[in-house]
């Protein structure tokens, strides 16, 4: 491993920016690949359509105009020559160009194309022309202080010293896909010649990706089999009592579920179990009825959820239905104070808590469980595969459960989840009414404000989302502060508004959402920071400006939030761009399908996007798109586990990485 500090030309600020993105070596630095490719190609702008990105080099024609508003926004116009057009450039908040913008100035101009008015809206100004052969350049996720550009030759710097490169895969395999090397990928993907090379360079890495990926979930699969578990004796009369007197029939997939946590958590082998389950299918009901056999058979039970709010509303859950039974419950949040979270810790140890519900913090280094037996995870999507690891390291070999409202198809997740059994929630409970879900432009919004009206004037609360939540780049988009004045004018005499974002602290976030439940608010504006689990029965409606900047399984999750119980429940989506897509919604409830439906038109990106957190996120591949190379990295995978060579420690390096890469779980 070599240090960043041997690199020339870079000094501390820099190296403290890398270390945010995780890069601490040359090595870190290396394989901190692009995320994408663009090609920086002159665009022919008689074969453009109207809304097309493109690229065009010429010179500046009129001295550029600045109009500042909204205090800290600019917009800079002028006229731009490419040799054949004239066309108007627009840009927002680049106002410092100006200074070097004079006419006859050589730029290069990326953006969007509005054929209608010969203008282009870009989003890049660069000084030069472009290149004669097409040139393709690396895009890198960076944070604030560092650009792509600026990253890009930071990587090239290191690449041209002496580093050091790891063959992980074995030379085998190598072979048998005629990947080549390591090294000569490496530079490729970060100095790509041409789209054939590059291609090639790409193979490699998302192999290896792939490759390491899948080690890592057969070697956790194999794992398992050595595990032994707590095994019970719980009978199902006993919990068949318990479901008997809940405040609802279950569902028969929900029956279905229980059944099989009952007979995991009766044998002695581990249970790692996937609830997957649409949103509002009620995968809650399942989670208690498998804590009170948990608690029938004389062991705690930690319930975690990904929020605060979320810990919350499942905690008064919990009570609410073990309210006849001698069962106690705690929950444990990060916001806790000392005096309170040392009585629950110390209660949990002396076994005197039998259910704790709460965030992360269940599992910080301060908690002891005297007697630990199932583990629950919502919103499993939201964590790492794999927290087991930690409990394990508190000596603990517990029942696990996931929870997940994100459904991936079958193939995918029979892959993925590798070592978990899936169970699979279809069914709504009964007497749900489908969700109406209709599509508006944004002129039709006197129409959308009379449907909201008359929901508040039947006593029921609604949702209104927004993609940003002030005025930013694209005044093009609605924002949460902007609409909460609008809805104030319109709205404020007949309900209460609100708003929530991710601006807000935790604390004020939690009051919104918290006034909201008791409906002291009727109208919450809000980014998608309420897009997980919450349950208010109350909603009947969801409005969603600019929705056609959602994935198909993002809106669906968001509707999830309305249609919770007996009301009939409205979505209705605002959209200013004909998208073939939004009429998806209109058609369909099944989850299952919309992920489907978003998995063929968008690739894994969507559902394992950037909110995926954990080791469902790779770098380069796609599980979509590669599925292929999974397929073939999850035999070889297998292969080389079952291997002698794997047992004899000629593989001990992959061991290693395996090793390390579980236990950072
Ligand atoms: P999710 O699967 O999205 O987590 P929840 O568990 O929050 O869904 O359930 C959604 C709503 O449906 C809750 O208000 C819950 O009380 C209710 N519910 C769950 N199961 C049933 C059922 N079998 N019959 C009627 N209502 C149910
Ligand atoms: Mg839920």
């Amino acid at each position: 491993m070599s240090r960043l500090e041997e690199l020339k030309g870079i000094g501390p600020k820099t190296i403290s920016i890398l270390n945010r993105l995780n890069i601490y070596t040359k090595e870190d630095l290396v394989s901190y690949y692009p995320f994408r490719f663009d090609v920086l190609e002159k665009s022919n702008l008689k074969d453009s359509f109207d809304g097309d990105k493109v690229i065009l080099d010429g010179i500046v024609a009129t001295l550029p105009l600045v109009f500042y508003f909204h205090k800290k926004m600019n917009k800079m116009t002028f006229s731009f020559d490419t040799g054949e057009n004239l066309l108007n450039v627009t840009i927002f908040n680049r106002a410092f160009l100006k200074a070097n913008l004079k006419v006859g100035t050589k730029i290069i101009v990326i953006g969007k194309y509005d054929k209608h008015h010969g203008n282009i809206v870009a989003s890049e100004i660069r000084f030069g022309l472009l290149p004669k052969e097409p040139k393709i350049e690396p895009i890198y996720h960076v944070t604030n202080g560092i650009s792509s550009a600026q990253l890009s030759k930071i990587i090239l710097i290191a690449l041209s010293s002496d580093w050091q490169v790891e063959e992980i895969i074995p030379e085998y395999l190598v072979g048998k896909y005629k990947l080549g090397d390591k090294r000569s990928s490496i530079l490729e993907i970060h100095h790509p010649g041409n789209k054939n090379t590059l291609k090639r360079a790409i193979n490699y890495l998302k192999y290896e990706e792939l490759f390491l990926f899948m080690l890592k979930m057969n070697q956790l699969k194999k794992n398992r089999v050595w595990e032994k578990g707590i095994s019970r004796e719980i009978s199902k009369e006993e919990v068949e009592k318990f479901i008997s007197q809940l405040p609802f029939p279950l569902t028969d997939d929900q029956i279905k579920c229980v059944d099989e946590v009952l007979a995991d958590m009766n044998s002695p082998k581990v249970m790692k179990r996937l609830i997957q389950g649409d949103v509002g299918s009620g995968k809650t009901i399942v989670a208690i009825i498998s804590l009170y056999i948990n608690y029938l058979s004389g062991y705690q039970g930690a319930f975690m959820a990904p929020t605060e709010i979320l810990a919350e509303q499942h905690y008064e859950n919990v009570q609410k239905l073990f309210a006849a039974y001698p069962i106690r419950v705690a929950l444990l949040t990060g916001k806790m104070k000392k005096k309170e979270r040392d009585d629950v810790l110390k209660k949990l140890a002396k076994k005197e808590l039998d259910i704790v519900i709460g965030t992360h913090s269940l599992f910080s280094e301060d908690v002891y469980y005297d007697s630990l037996g199932l583990v629950i995870t919502d919103e499993q999507h939201r964590f790492g595969v794999n927290q087991r690891t930690k409990l394990k390291e508190k000596g603990i070999s517990t029942d696990v459960l996931y929870l997940s409202a994100t459904p991936i198809p079958r193939t995918y997740a029979i892959t993925l989840y590798g070592d978990m059994d899936v169970s699979n929630i279809h069914l709504k409970p009964k007497g749900r009414k489908e969700i109406i879900t209709e599509i508006y432009k944004n002129e039709e919004m006197k129409t959308v404000l009379a449907k909201i009206h008359q929901q508040i004037r039947e006593n029921h609360q609604v949702y209104v989302i927004a993609t940003q939540i002030e005025e930013s780049e694209s005044d093009e988009l609605e924002n949460v502060e902007k609409l909460k004045e609008k809805f104030e004018r319109a709205l404020g005499k007949v309900a209460k508004i609100g708003m929530l974002h991710g601006k807000m602290n935790s604390l004020e976030k939690e009051e919104v959402m918290d006034a909201f439940i008791k409906n002291e608010i009727q109208i919450l504006i809000s980014t998608t920071v309420i897009e997980v689990g919450i349950d208010v029965p109350n909603a009947t409606m969801i409005v969603i400006f600019d929705s056609y900047r959602f994935g198909l399984s993002q809106l669906h999750q968001l509707r999830g939030r309305v249609g919770r119980g007996d009301f009939q429940s409205y979505c209705l989506l605002l959209s200013d761009r004909e998208e073939e897509r939004l009429k998806i919604m209109t058609e369909t409830t099944d989850g299952f399908k919309i992920s489907e439906e978003d998995f063929r038109m968008r690739g894994s990106g969507d559902l394992f996007g950037t909110r995926q957190s954990g080791d469902m996120r790779f770098h380069l591949a796609d599980i979509k798109n590669d599925f292929p190379i999974l397929k073939h990295a999850k035999e070889d995978s297998q292969e080389v586990l079952e291997s002698e060579e794997y047992e004899s420690g000629k593989y001990s390096y992959l061991r290693e990485i395996i090793e390390k890469s579980i236990s950072l779980d």
